[in-house]
C-alpha cells in the first residue's frame, strides 16, 4: 500500500528540502514545525500547515520527523500535543533524525502499544544530498512497513537500505560516523607528518589519492585544510553531537573504541577554543597545537 499524504515535522537545513522533495513526487504533504514561519512559507509552495504535533498526527497515515537530538523526537513523538496524542492505530511514525538507538528501541515501543510501527531511518549525505534528494538512507524497523514506505523514502534518497529491527537504522548512521571521524583523524594525521617532513603537500595526495588509501575526507576534505579553509560542510559542534551519540551506544554494548574516543576528545579541545561552528576539518588545528606543525599555506 502506498500512502498519498504524509505529515511532516521539523522544517530545518535537512527537512525543508526533503519536505520539497515530497512535494514534488507528488505525495500530500501537511507540515509541523516549532517556529511557524517555516511551515507558512512551505504552505505557499503546495503544504498544508498543521497548529501540533498531535493535530498533524490526526490526519496523516505516514508522519516523518526530522529534529535535532534526542529529547527533541521524544518531545514531538511523545510530548504534550506530540505525535502519540493523536495518531491513529496503523499509521506510521518515521524518525530520520541521528538519536540514540537505545531511546529509537523505547520510542518505537511505546508507539507500538498504540499499534503504531516505527521505522528509524537516519540520513547521511548533508544540506545537498537532501536538496538533490540522494540521501542514504539507513532503516530499522519491520521489513513490511519498510516496504510500505519506501516510495516515500525514494522521493528523498537514492541508497536506502533496510538494515534490521528497530535502532539498528541509527546504528549503523553511528557506524557511518565512527568510519568518517577515524578517516579524518588519518588525513589529518598524515598532513602532519607529510609537511614536517617537507614533502610538497598537493603532491602526495595526489600520488595517494586513487590508492588504497582513497577516501571522501582525503579528496574533499585535505584541499581545504592545504587552503586552511575551515568553512563548516560538517560543524564540528555536530559532529560532536553524533560522538556522544557512538559513546553512550558504546557504553551500552560494552565496546571500547578508542580511536574514536580520542577525535572526540580532540573535538571538545577545539570546542572549548571557540572553534564549534569550524568544520570537522579544522580537527588539524589540535593535532598542530600538540606537533607545533602548522599545515598548508600560511606557515
Ligand atoms: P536544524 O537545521 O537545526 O533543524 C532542526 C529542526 O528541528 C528545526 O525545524 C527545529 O525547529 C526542529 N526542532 C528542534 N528541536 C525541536 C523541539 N524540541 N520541538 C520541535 N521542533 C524542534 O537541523 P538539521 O541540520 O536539519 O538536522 C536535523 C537532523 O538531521 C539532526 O538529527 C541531524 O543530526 C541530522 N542530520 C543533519 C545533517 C546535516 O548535514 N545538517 C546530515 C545528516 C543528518 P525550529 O525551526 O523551531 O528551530
Amino acid at each position: 500500500m502506498m500512502e498519498k499524504r504524509v505529515g511532516f515535522i521539523g522544517l530545518g537545513i535537512m527537512g525543508m528540502p526533503m519536505a520539497r522533495n515530497l512535494i514534488k513526487a507528488g505525495f500530500e504533504v501537511v507540515v509541523y514545525n516549532r517556529t511557524a514561519s517555516k511551515a507558512e512559507q512551505m504552505v505557499s509552495e503546495g503544504a498544508k500547515k498543521a497548529d501540533s504535533p498531535k493535530e498533524l498526527a490526526k490526519e496523516s497515515p505516514v508522519v516523518i520527523t526530522i529534529v535535532s537530538d534526542t529529547p527533541d523526537v521524544e518531545s514531538v513523538i511523545l510530548g504534550e500535543n506530540g505525535i502519540i496524542e493523536g495518531i491513529k492505530a496503523g499509521s506510521v511514525v518515521i524518525d530520520m533524525s541521528t538519536i540514540s538507538p537505545q531511546a529509537t528501541q523505547k520510542i518505537a515501543a511505546r508507539l507500538r502499544e498504540k499499534r503504531v510501527p516505527m521505522l528509524d531511518a537516519p540520513v547521511s549525505g548533508g544540506e545537498q544530498g537532501a536538496v538533490n534528494g540522494t540521501l542514504s538512507i539507513m532503516v530499522g524497523g519491520d521489513a513490511k512497513i519498510f516496504k510500505r514506505c519506501q516510495a516515500i523514502l525514494e522521493a528523498m534518497g537514492k541508497n536506502i537500505i533496510h538494515v534490521g529491527s528497530n535502532g539498528m537504522g541509527q546504528t549503523v548512521k553511528l557506524v557511518n560516523q565512527i568510519l568518517v571521524a577515524g578517516t579524518l583523524n588519518a588525513v589529518v594525521e598524515a598532513l602532519v607528518f607529510a609537511q614536517k617532513s617537507g614533502v610538497d603537500l598537493e603532491k602526495a595526495i595526489d600520488a595517494v589519492k586513487g590508492g588504497a588509501a582513497a577516501s571522501w575526507q582525503l579528496t574533499n576534505l585535505a584541499p581545504r585544510i592545504i587552503r586552511r579553509d575551515f568553512q563548516p560542510g560538517f560543524m564540528i559542534d555536530l559532529m560532536q553531537k553524533d560522538l556522544n551519540l557512538v559513546m553512550g551506544a558504546a557504553e551500552a554494548v560494552k565496546t571500547p573504541l578508542p580511536v574514536t574516543s580520542f577525535i572526540h576528545q580532540m573535538y571538545y579541545s577545539l570546542q572549548s577554543a571557540g572553534e564549534g561552528k569550524s568544520g570537522t576539518q579544522a580537527l588539524v588545528k589540535a593535532m598542530e597545537h600538540l606537533t607545533g606543525v602548522k599545515v598548508g599555506q600560511g606557515k
